[in-house]
Parts: C-alpha cells; structure tokens; sequence
C-alpha cells in the first residue's frame, strides 16, 4: 500500500458510459491504495483526472471550460499533476496536447492502463468487474459494449469511439453479480448502441439473451434498456421484456426524426413508416412500455414542411419522455462534410422550443393520468421533506420523480408500493400503500 496517503479527484463529464470508465479507473487506483474521490465540490487532492465528453459544441467547451479551471489550480500550487482522459482527449489528442501544456498528460479514451501506470500502479485485471460506484448504492449503469457501427450523418461517436465491441455475456454476469453483491439491485443496461449487442462478437443479435442471463441473477430487481437502434429492435426482446417482472417496461430508442427527406439524410436506415409501425408494435408486445426518445431539430436541409411532420408525430405517438436538441455541425461527421449547415441557428433554436413546449403539454396530460394509480416504486435519497424515488418508468437523472412526505422512516435502496395523490410538471407526490 504504498500509495497510502495519495488521493485523487476525479471529474467525469458527459454521459453515463464516461461515468463506467471513471469508475473503473477509481477502483484501480482504490486498489492500489489511493484515496479517490468522484466529482468532489471542493477539489483537494494534488491529483487530478479529469473523464472528457467530445460528443456535440456543448459539451466539448464544458469540458475545455473544466480543464482550464484545473490548470488555473495547479498556477495557484493547490494541484500537482493534471490528466485528462475520454471523448475530447481522444478526438483532439495534438491539439490539446499544444494548446494546454499545463496538463501533466492527455489520454485516449480507452486508455485506462496508461493512467494507472503513470501514477506508479499496475492493472489489476482480478478486479475488471469491480468499479468504485459513483451513483446512489442501490443502482448502477452496466456497459455492454463500446464503440458504434451505424452511420448517422451528425454523429462523431464512432470516430471517437471506433466500431462495436461486444463484452462476453459472461463477463457482464460477472459484473453484475459482483454489483449484486456491493448492493445494487438496479441496472441501467448501456452502449453507444444497445440494439446491435453481439452482431459483432457472436455473429448474431444476442440482446434477448443478455437480458434474461441477467434477469436470472438473484438479486437482480429492475434492468432497464437504454440507447436501443430503431431498426434492431427484436421479437426475442420484447418476449423478454414482456415475460419477465425485473425487466422494466421501458424503453429508451433515439429516433432522432420522422420525415421521409430527414431520416434519409441522417443515414438513420429506417423511414417514416417503419418507424410508426415501431412504435406501434412496441406498445403492442410489451402493454403499458413506456418511450424515451431523443429528436433532433434543424440538421442540414430541414424544411418547414419536415419539421412539421415532426410536430405532428410527437402530437400522435405521445412520448412518455422526450428530450431534442438542435442540430451542431460536427467536423469529420458525413454532414459536415457532404452538407452545409443551412438552418439559422435562431430557426433551430425557435423548432427546439416549439418542439418541447407540445412535449410539455403532453407531460403534462400524461402525469395527471398517474393520479390515484399505484406502482412499485424505489427510494433513491432523502431531499428536504420529501423521500425521492422513482418507478420502472423512471430512470435515474432524466425522468420524473415521486416525492413522498417525509411523515415516517423510510429506507434508501428499499422497494415500496405507492399511490399518486397529485402530479406535478416533472414530479409526482405520492404516498406509501400499507401493505
Ligand atoms: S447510433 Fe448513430 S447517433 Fe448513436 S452513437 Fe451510433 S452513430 Fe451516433
């Protein structure tokens, strides 16, 4: 334990896949006798990592924004060393490394081994499975797989990330018995692209399977699907998701857009029509599944015409979630390349906000239709006084939340049935059903 005494800050940006890696990488470095902390409010430790995100505009000066604000503390003498790791340090590895000296080293994305060995470790492949969780102990996020195969026009992934790798099944049972056995009964399943699992690996869609292998393990209370592919959405795994209780009715598919001209553009491989009969047999094979999905506004070529059928689909299918942002022309992507970026950023911003105000509505009629039902619900943490949980229909972060009065001890982790008594825009108040 030679390392005793050193710790570590960790800062992750971006999105839950990040988040997995920081964790590995923490546990590594627990390991080997670090102490380290994630995301801490007041940075203390002479080391610093900081987990990038590279995907859109955004993001990427989120993430400059946070690595200068550490140069800033090791000018100060408050930081002895600065790494840099994920999206960004991957995509714009020269320059970074000639634009901001002051970072001791910039990393790749999978360059996990590399940081453990520049602070003087080794990688303790015994420990894979293992990771130091960064979320409320009861829940966690299980990668299946890197990288992406699809082509969508927009999309920088897959050149950050490169093409789709599979994790074994097995080694995915193992994480999540491991997870199962640090108390986690809670899994968000999660990849660039969860509807292609095993295309690569096992020459076939091993979805299906994946998820019942993991619905068999004891202790296993909810598994919920997230980043699915339109055009991969499989019988297999909507029996599953149908047949068995611990496997959420829910589902989170980016469909991106809905005209013909759009979706054609996008190199999305599915068009207006499949993807209504999607949703329709969605609703169909698993009864009551709720949809998440993620749209996008103002992509090279976007009509008025376009974006009205795009209103008019929100208005028909009536998403239970949905998030959109506006098109950002990202360099080496196929659109930046082979279109221009002719919609005017306020037309873009002006369909954004038109598009989320019907969501709103919709929000809105669709919670004051959970008023007097009862669900199952899990308590993820006390908030003034108010317990917050969430449902099989909420994921952590992104959906609704039910606030229930703080009037008696209620156990985080635990599993209750509640019934609404009110519904608010994002929050639903309920109380604990004596059983
Ligand atoms: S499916 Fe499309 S949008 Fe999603 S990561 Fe792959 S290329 Fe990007």
């Amino acid at each position: 334990m030679r390392n005793k005494g050193k710790s570590v800050d960790f800062i992750t940006l971006g999105c839950s896949k990040n988040l997995v890696d920081t964790e590995r990488v923490m546990r590594q470095l627990q390991v080997a006798g670090f102490t380290v902390t994630a995301d801490p409010e007041q940075p203390h430790a002479p080391i610093a990592i900081i987990n990038t995100c590279g995907f859109i505009g955004d993001a990427k000066e989120e993430s400059i924004r946070t690595i200068l604000q550490f140069c800033e503390r090791k000018k100060q003498g408050k930081l002895q060393r600065l790494y840099v790791m994920g999206c960004l340090s991957q995509r714009y590895f020269e320059e970074l490394q000639t634009e901001i000296p002051e970072v001791d080293r910039f990393y790749g994305k999978f360059d996990f081994e590399k940081v453990v060995k520049e602070l003087g470790s080794m990688w303790h492949s015994e420990c894979n499975h293992e990771r130091v969780l960064t979320t409320p102990a009861h829940y966690a996020y299980v990668k299946i797989a890197e990288g992406c195969n699809r082509t969508c026009s927009y999309c920088a992934i897959p050149i950050i990330t490169g093409a789709y790798k599979s994790r074994p099944i097995e080694e995915i049972i193992d994480e999540v018995k491991w997870l199962v056995s640090e108390g986690v009964s809670e899994f968000q399943l999660i990849a660039q692209d969860l509807s292609w699992y095993g295309t690569d690996l096992y020459k076939t869609n091993r979805l299906a399977d994946l998820v019942r292998s993991i619905s068999d393990v004891p202790g296993v209370h909810w598994i919920r699907l997230h980043y699915a592919y339109p055009t991969s959405v499989t019988p297999e795994l909507l029996d599953v998701m149908r047949e068995r209780d611990n496997v959420c009715k829910y589902l989170d598919i980016a469909l991106q857009h809905i005209s013909d001209s759009m979706l054609k553009k996008m190199r999305r491989g599915v068009n207006k029509q499949g993807t209504y009969d999607l949703i329709a047999r969605l609703r169909r094979e698993v009864p009551g599944i709720c949809l998440r999905t993620t749209l996008m506004v103002g992509h090279p070529g976007e009509t008025e015409q376009d974006f009205e059928e795009l209103v008019t689909f929100v208005k028909d299918v009536r998403f239970d979630r949905m998030g959109a942002f506006a098109y950002s022309d990202e360099e080496n992507t196929y659109a930046a390349t082979h279109y221009t970026d002719d919609v005017p950023d306020e037309v873009k911003h002006q369909r954004l906000s038109t598009l989320m105000a019907v969501q709103q509505k919709i929000s809105d009629e669709l919670n004051r239709q959970w008023v007097g039902r009862e669900e199952e619900i899990v308590i993820d943490r006390l908030e003034g006084d108010y317990y917050v949980g969430r449902s099989q229909y909420d994921s952590p972060e992104v959906d609704l939340e039910w606030l229930v009065k703080a009037d008696e001890a209620l156990q985080t982790g635990r599993y209750y049935k509640a019934r609404v008594i009110s519904a608010a825009e994002f929050d639903l108040y309920a109380e604990i059903v004596k059983e």
